[in-house]
């Protein structure tokens, strides 16, 4: 109890890591909303069946990775693992169906009860999207096309390979399913013990699974395009001329579904060889059935969700913040005039750091440490001339500035 630790899995996000997830945020609200998303923010937690209904019961998630508990009142709780339930119970709550297509942002931290390693915790943080009312082969360009558009403002578009494949329709689905599972029959005695108790409950995950032996069956498992029906391959050849249009390269992967139970038509992943066993930073797809499931009616929805700290991680440059002016006051009688000066500058938008006390030697020492560009000194001289000594930090260079033109020396 006394452990003076975060909960494993956790972490404290600050300094250089916390500027880059901070950057990756900024930066996706900016090329989200030149495409109309506009933001959301929904509860941290829902009622438990929000998720367990929807994500499907067999899902990772809903087996083994949420954190439920009773309430005071004796509901159940959950701690949100993704966003898409939340946002498109969101949606049905508060009628949004009214005023289609709704597009919405989310970022903020998800829950999951995993085991922690590099790129992978307990809490983290997800920026995603959802655009929902749009049946059209459009919606799913732009989405991939705002995804792509994201990562090549951090510049990472080098490093990451889209990966998207097509589910197809309900029907489609559905013959795919029977396919696979006489292939996977056929190769019962090689299957993990998961990837046999999937073949009875869910048989898409089986190509999901990530031990070896399931690999290797997979390899040779029946491929989804061949069980596509024709109206599933006209949307998917659509999806893909769009993104050919819009010279977004991608490669076709046969082996793509997503891990929850309410994707069809387009999957995609954007990939990263960078970070090991969890190179997905990215991943996304089509749910049209999610929020009719909810009760509000047939309405398509597409969207993605990315891992920000798994993007802040490639990110090889710090992020510098704009370095600061510092008021050094000398003498009691100057302390006044430094409080007013550096509201003043502050109000002209100065990053401005006052070296609270200490002699003239160390405050200018605080004022280095705080990569101070420029020291204003202002010592009782200077009072009387109603000026300050301006000193460049990096030069050495001083000179005196009256207080009225301070603003516009320093802003030069
Ligand atoms: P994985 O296969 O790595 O477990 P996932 O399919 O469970 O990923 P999604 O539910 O699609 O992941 O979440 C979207 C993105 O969120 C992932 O691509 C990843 O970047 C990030 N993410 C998911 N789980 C975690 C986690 N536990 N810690 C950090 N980031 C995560
Ligand atoms: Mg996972």
């Amino acid at each position: 109890m006394s452990k003076v630790q975060c909960v494993r899995g956790t972490y404290d996000s600050y300094g250089a890591a916390k500027r880059k997830m901070k950057k990756v945020v900024a930066e996706a609200s900016t090329v989200v909303e030149k495409y109309g998303f506009e933001e959301i923010e929904t509860p941290i937690f829902e009622f438990t069946e929000v998720f367990a209904r929807n994500l499907g019961d067999t899902s990772d998630i809903v087996t083994k990775e949420m954190y439920c508990f009773n309430d005071k009142g004796g509901e159940s709780l959950t701690l949100r693992p993704e966003g898409t339930a939340g946002v498109v119970r969101a949606f049905v709550s508060n009628g949004m169906q009214q005023n289609l297509p709704v597009k919405l942002y989310y970022a903020g931290p998800m829950f999951r009860y995993e085991r922690p390693q590099k790129g992978r915790q307990r809490q983290f943080t997800q920026f995603g999207v959802e655009l929902l009312g749009v049946e059209t082969p459009q919606a799913d360009i732009e989405v991939i096309a705002m995804a792509y558009e994201f990562l090549e403002k951090l510049g990472l578009n080098g490093q990451v390979t889209v990966e998207i494949n097509s589910l197809g329709d309900a029907e489609s689905r559905e013959a795919y399913r029977t396919k696979l599972v006489s292939y996977l029959k056929e190769h019962y005695d090689e299957l993990s013990e998961d990837s046999k108790d999937r073949l009875e409950r869910n048989p898409l995950r089986v190509l999901d699974s990530k031990e070896e032996c399931d690999k290797t069956v997979v390899e040779n498992a029946p491929l989804y395009a061949d069980s596509l029906n024709q109206a599933s391959k006209e949307f998917f050849a659509k999806v893909l001329r769009g993104l050919d249009l819009l010279g977004i390269k991608y490669r076709i992967n046969n082996r793509l579904v997503r891990g929850l139970d309410y994707y069809s038509h387009t999957v995609f992943e954007l990939t990263t060889d960078k970070l090991g066993a969890q190179g997905t930073v990215l991943a996304g797809g089509r749910y049209n059935g999610l929020v009719a499931q909810m009760g509000g009616g047939e309405v398509a929805g597409i969207g993605w969700a990315c891992g920000v700290e798994r993007l802040a991680m490639l990110l090889d440059e710090d992020i510098e913040l704009p370095r600061p002016v510092a008021v050094i006051p000398l003498g009691d009688d100057a302390e006044d005039k430094a409080l007013e000066i550096a509201a003043m500058l502050r109000r002209a938008g100065l990053r401005v750091e006052q070296a609270y006390s200490g002699n003239m030697k160390k405050r200018m020492a605080k004022a280095c440490k705080a990569n101070a560009r420029k020291a204003v000194i202002i010592g009782s001289e200077e009072l009387a001339n109603a000026e300050a000594a301006v000193k460049d930090l990096d030069s050495g260079e001083q000179k005196n500035v009256k207080f009225n033109r301070l603003i516009e020396e320093l802003t030069a």
